[in-house]
């Protein structure tokens, strides 16, 4: 099948290509079996070395990597480079760090010696989104490759070129035939791929709906699988929160990468005391976004990723207006193929969409509490627990409320992001297991126990 990418910006059919079939995925797959045990094998330095040569050879083509981000999906440049700058610094992170994490961990028993050791697993499936296309990609191969992994990735259909970017990348660092493989295939196709012997763990960054897919098809096999999904991360501001520094935040959370982020801030769950301030000023902020050409350094709002993504969060606005919720700002879809303005829901409750799904898009909405508590009770009632923040001048007080969220991540007074050195993932339907820091190295590998009597 043919498949169209219509440029976010201009809507004109910017590329075209062609999903593989079976001869293909049949390479890739006996390539990366091929290639695991010499790989897992190499000593760890070796391995991390060449880690280190990919980081070079990321940001010696930056430029030309964040042009093809902005056309496969729209993101401004300027995000762009910083994506792949932090992709880069994941693989030296690891070079660094995978030594620490993967030694040998003794635990003491009766035995004469008794401890862990970790071993690869071999080819891991990677079934991964378009909205952080080179990061979400690294954000699995950093850790995977240094623990001895080989790679296969399935990239989201509309942004191919990114995909075909980081095989070149990684070609170009010297990395083995193999280890790393790219198949531009659809879902059916992919169900196929978990199925294969050769594949021995998935790990999965998208919806709910793909998650459920693809972690029952690794179910199936009886394979590991990790899932990253949706999430409407509460933003907790509480009446003492300084606002000089949480509106900057509030916006940048909400509206960076077209708020097309999993672990952006969603619901802005406000306390009585400032609410009407911060909403004032909230609006003022986010009005002053620019949309426009994504490769422009004047555009601050980027269009969404496609046209069917963009109309799925009007429907959502429209919907959520519709039960009452009151619209601040925005809400009709402006210039550029698929743009959407920066868009403010107020009094949003439950029963209004924007209350209990995901708004994947630069539409925030505004949920009044009665006092801290009520906000508390607020950001947990619902289906997601990726991230949260808590926004107050009393750390000790941020820090109490933080640990009353059921989610995978907590931040006070500073916007929920990935970071290599600590733990991501989520709880309830956020999906399960973690990436990065030690505990992502350690997703995808045996844990195996020596006893030695
Ligand atoms: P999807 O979740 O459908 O896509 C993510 C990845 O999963 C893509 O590679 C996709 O492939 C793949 N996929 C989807 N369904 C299956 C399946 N049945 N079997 C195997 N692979 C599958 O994202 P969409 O582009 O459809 O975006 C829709 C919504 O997903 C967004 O509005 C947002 O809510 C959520 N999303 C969340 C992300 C996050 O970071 N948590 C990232 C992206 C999206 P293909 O593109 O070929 O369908």
């Amino acid at each position: 099948m043919t498949v169209e990418l219509i440029h976010p910006w201009t809507g004109e059919v910017d590329y075209r290509y062609d999903y593989v079939g079976e001869a293909e995925v049949e390479r890739v797959l006996a390539a990366a079996a091929q290639a695991a045990p010499g790989w897992a094998a190499r000593a760890l330095d070796e391995r991390g070395a060449l880690l280190r040569k990919v980081a070079c050879a990321l940001r010696a083509r930056k430029d030309d990597i964040a042009a093809t981000m902005s056309a496969d999906m729209g993101k401004l440049c300027r995000e762009a480079l910083a994506e792949i700058e932090k992709s880069a610094s994941a693989c030296d992170y690891y070079a660094d760090h995978a030594i620490d994490y993967l030694r040998d961990g003794a635990i003491a028993t009766e035995a004469q010696r008794s401890y862990v050791t970790y071993e690869p697993l071999g080819c891991v499936f990677a079934v991964m989104p378009w909205n952080f296309p080179i990061w979400q990609v690294f954000r699995f191969l950093a850790p995977g490759l240094m623990a001895g992994n080989v790679a296969v990735l399935k990239h989201a259909t509309n942004v191919p070129r990114c995909a075909d970017a980081i095989a070149d990348v990684l070609r170009e660092a010297g990395v083995p035939d193999g280890v790393f493989g790219v198949l531009h295939i659809d879902n059916r196709m992919a169900e196929r791929v978990i199925a294969d012997r050769r594949v021995k763990a998935v790990t999965l960054t998208g919806s709910e709906r793909a998650g459920s897919a693809v972690a029952s098809a690794a179910g199936k096999h009886l394979k590991k699988c990790v899932m990253e999904l949706g999430g409407s991360d509460p933003f907790v501001v509480l009446d003492d929160a300084d606002l000089d520094v949480t509106i900057p935040a509030a916006v940048a959370s909400r509206f960076g990468n077209a708020g097309q982020t999993c672990i952006a801030a969603k619901r802005f769950i406000v306390t009585p005391g400032i609410a009407d301030a911060f909403v004032a000023r909230f609006v003022d902020a986010a009005s002053k976004l620019a949309v426009g050409d994504p490769m422009v350094d004047a555009t601050t709002l980027a269009p969404m990723a496609r046209g069917d993504l963009r109309d799925e969060v009007h429907a959502q606005v429209q919907r959520s207006i519709e039960a009452g919720a009151t619209l601040l700002l925005g809400g009709t879809p402006g210039q550029g193929a698929s743009h959407y303005p920066a868009t403010i829901l107020d009094n949003v409750v439950p029963g209004m969409p924007a209350y209990h799904e995901e708004l994947f898009g630069p539409a925030a909405s505004i949920l009044r509490a009665k006092d801290e508590d009520d906000a508390v009770r607020i950001a947990n009632d619902t289906d997601f627990g990726l991230g949260a923040s808590v926004w107050t001048t009393d750390k000790a007080r941020g820090e109490a409320v933080a640990r009353r969220l059921q989610v995978g991540a907590t931040f006070v007074n500073a916007i929920v992001r990935s970071d290599v050195r600590l733990p991501f993932g989520g709880t309830k339907t956020s999906g399960f297991g973690r990436e990065l820091a030690e505990h992502g190295i350690h997703e995808f590998m045996n844990i195996k126990t020596v006893y030695v009597a």
